[in-house]
């Protein structure tokens, strides 16, 4: 292992996102796996180049930038930029040679003017996010003819819940691709939890992101992720601390009796959040040691009385040691957080280390 001289660090395994997208890709037509945000933190350009071998359609991002970083590192398929851009920088979403979402007639009069290709209907049916309402998208009529866009498509705003609203949204979405002069090619609507909801999609194409990563979704009855992410760290002091003496900042945990203390030099810079003090677990040779006190900035410190710790040994913090597993819904729970903001938080200032997807 490459960890020797690293504080903490994150394995990520590629062949179970791999899995994960072959589980996603078997209830849709199409796969438009969503690798915003380096791919929810995990590595965009490595799980795009792991999911290359399923042959999705194309790939979903935020940033111009973040389609860059895919088309450098050689990604030649389709990258749909989701997030709104201003008119002025078209031409660098042209120039990067990615698939806006446009929604307004301006938008796509200069993604004309400028031959910029592909780009897909944004219309918003509920998220009240971006894209054109699904009852004003007869307004755009002259556009959608004079330049007609190569996909449509729709955001869920709460896939996860049994509220209707997903039925409701799709009824929307239908309403508003009636009102275009001509149905585009590529349809697509579905995020995880909504994949996760049906055997087989509605539309071209799906847009999983967090079941990708291992996180399920959507009450987590119906398909499961595996995990992908596991962050460990060294143990790197260790003390005995004294009946009635406390451990961090604010001395919010205080020893009831002599207590063996484990110091692992990760913390909220990392993405560990500062709230997973006196709350969260790290799993320590199999074992469950409490976090006590605050998580520092740089360093967490974990109750090993009873453990068998020495200076050196491996804690985890996300993931599997023997017969235990600590996941990212434990810590989202326990950080009073959302998986997706524990994933998008770990931070590049630990390294990576990959296994499989070739
Ligand atoms: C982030 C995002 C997704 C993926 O959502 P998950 O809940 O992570 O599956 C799909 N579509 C759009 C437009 C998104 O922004």
């Amino acid at each position: 292992m490459p960890m020797r001289l690293t504080r903490g660090w994150i394995e990520i395994d590629l062949d179970a996102v791999v899995r994960n997208a072959r589980a996603m890709a078997s209830r849709t037509p199409g796969m438009l796996p969503m690798v915003k945000a380096d791919a929810y933190g995990v590595g965009a350009v490595r799980v795009a180049r792991a999911l290359e071998q399923l042959a999705p359609w194309g790939y979903g991002v935020a940033t111009i930038e973040e389609g860059r970083e895919l088309r450098d590192a050689g990604i030649g398929r389709p990258i749909v930029l989701f997030t709104s851009v201003e008119v002025d920088e078209l031409r660098a979403v042209r120039d990067a040679q990615l698939t806006p979402a446009l929604a307004s007639a301006r938008a796509i009069a200069r993604w004309a003017s400028i031959d910029g290709g592909a780009w897909h209907l944004a219309i918003d049916t509920g998220m009240s996010r971006a894209g054109v309402r699904w009852d004003k998208v007869g307004d755009l009529a002259a556009e959608l003819r004079e330049h007609p866009p190569e996909g449509a498509f729709t955001h869920f705003h709460s896939a996860a819940l049994d509220d209707g609203s997903l039925a409701e949204q799709e009824m929307r979405f239908e309403r508003g691709l009636a009102a275009m002069p001509a149905a585009p090619a590529l349809l697509h609507a579905e995020n995880s939890a909504a994949l996760a909801r049906r055997e087989h999609s509605r539309w071209s194409l799906g847009r999983p992101g967090i079941f990708l990563y291992g996180v399920p979704v959507g009450g987590g009855r119906i398909v499961q992720p595996e995990p992908v992410v596991s962050l460990r760290a060294r143990i790197v002091e260790l003390r005995t601390v004294l009946a009635g003496e406390s451990v961090s900042y604010d001395a919010t945990h205080r020893v009831e009796r002599d207590t063996r203390i484990a110091t692992l030099p990760v913390g909220y810079a990392d993405g560990y959040r500062r709230s997973l003090g006196n709350r969260a677990h790290a799993l320590v040779a199999g074992r469950r040691a409490s976090v006590v006190g605050v998580v520092t900035m740089d360093m967490t410190m974990l109750d090993v009385t009873g453990l068998d710790a020495k200076i050196g040994d491996i804690a985890t913090l996300l993931g599997r040691d023997g017969a235990e597993r600590i996941d990212v819904l434990d810590l989202a729970e326990q950080a009073s957080a959302s998986p997706y903001e524990i994933l998008t938080g770990l931070r590049a200032r630990l390294p990576r280390h990959y296994h499989g997807g070739e």
